[in-house]
């Protein structure tokens, strides 16, 4: 089922929403639309700090009790715009998925808050307006987010649970090179790691996530350190027996928009949505995903081996050099790039990386750890051999 989603994914986009930074003024007008579809039930369900509606929406009328919610963090809006493109898939009808639909429609009852801490997406933080990092507030619950999402979830005691993130991009799979494009997470309701029923469901849902997209994306998919946390919300729901599964999108190479992973979110909860109401999820193992390698941070964006530090060219060392997301005066994403560190960088793996030996420093360039740059230059003789600004322009609009 899953090929045959992201076969048709192009057909069912919500093509209004562009960027992972989109306005406030859009989500309005799709909530209100939602709302008024026949198909979906939008209800208000509380408020954050700053008085932002918390909305939940509902599809189905089916007894499997489903959640999901996205951008607890404020700027890990990609599974919002998965979500986005789910609610317009289920607002289609007249194609080969009309059974699917369905069948989705009568047994399951699909609960989301999409866009939860709004007032960390509108100024594009990972904290709500008071500065709270809501996943570590599931306890304490200081923040009025946390404690609208704890009350939610028991009202509704779902059998599964989908917490949607972004990840830092610069996760890799393991030690390897490979960058981890899609994280999973049964999480683990108490610390002795115990696979409980609720944690089996969980594992079975990534296992059967991994399955799907290891073709697309090889050696690219991780899964989290199942350390215990209870601050958490993974790992406070599994406790409740809420079925818990946290999926995070990570880096996509030159896709900095996460277009590809925005497809995958959205096909691989679709599928899953399908497999949960037509019971196939029981007939997976726990094997693979199991397996599946923990996420680590071995990953540089660019990493110049052996490049001179000084424009006499007398000192060299390894250069690690990142990405740098900003706002810009306009409200958008705005990249620049920022010596991460340098020295010996053999722990690093660049996923450009460039051996610097023969490369000679530009009169009154200076190399300096943490300082942000847009332009980096360095040539042998006449001829210019790397400048930063070219790296820059790879970034996918
Ligand atoms: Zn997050």
């Amino acid at each position: 089922m899953y090929q045959r989603l992201s076969e048709y994914y192009e057909a069912f986009k919500e093509s209004r929403i562009k960027k992972r930074r989109f306005s406030e003024s859009l989500w309005n007008e799709l909530i209100q639309e939602w709302a008024e579809h026949p198909l979906f039930e939008v209800r208000e369900i509380g408020q954050t700090f700053e008085g932002r509606v918390i909305n939940q929406v509902r599809f189905g009328i089916g007894p499997m009790h489903i959640c999901a919610w996205s951008q607890m963090h404020g700027d890990e809006a990609t599974a919002t715009k998965a979500l986005a493109d789910i609610y317009h898939f289920l607002t289609q009808k007249k194609d080969q998925f009309d059974s699917f639909r369905e069948i989705l429609h009568q047994n399951i009852s699909f609960f989301v808050i999409p866009r939860l801490n709004a007032d960390g997406a509108a100024r594009w933080t990972r904290e709500t307006a008071l500065g709270i990092d809501m996943n570590r507030d599931a306890q304490t619950q200081y923040s009025p987010e946390a404690k609208i999402l704890s009350d939610w979830a028991d009202e509704i005691k779902p059998t599964f649970a989908f917490n949607l993130h972004d990840q830092n991009r610069l996760y890799s799979v393991g030690t390897s090179p490979h960058q981890s494009h899609i994280a999973l997470l049964a999480t683990t309701g108490d610390a002795h790691g115990t696979w409980t029923p609720s944690r089996i469901r969980a594992g079975k849902i990534a296992n059967r996530m991994y399955k799907n997209i290891t073709g697309e994306l090889p050696n690219q998919i991780a899964k989290w350190s199942d350390e215990y946390n209870p601050r958490a919300f993974g790992d406070t729901f599994q406790s409740r027996g809420y079925g818990l599964l946290l999926l995070e999108s990570g880096g996509a190479g030159w896709d900095l928009e996460k277009h590809s992973l925005r497809k995958i979110n959205a096909c691989l909860l679709l599928d899953a949505l399908y497999s949960i109401a037509t019971d196939s999820w029981k007939t997976e193992s726990l094997e693979l995903y199991q397996q599946l390698q923990t996420n680590e941070r071995c990953i540089v964006d660019i990493k110049l081996k052996n490049a001179p530090l000084q424009c006499d060219n007398s000192v060299r060392a390894d250069i690690a050099i990142n990405l740098k997301e900003q706002i810009d005066e306009h409200g958008e994403i705005a990249y620049s790039w920022i010596i991460e560190d340098l020295g010996d960088m053999s722990i690093y793996h660049g996923l450009t990386e460039i051996d610097a030996t023969t490369f000679e420093s530009v009169k009154g360039q200076k190399i300096e750890k943490e300082k942000i740059y847009t332009q980096l230059q360095f040539h042998e003789g006449e001829n210019i051999v790397f400048q930063l600004s070219d790296y820059t322009a790879k970034i996918q609009p």
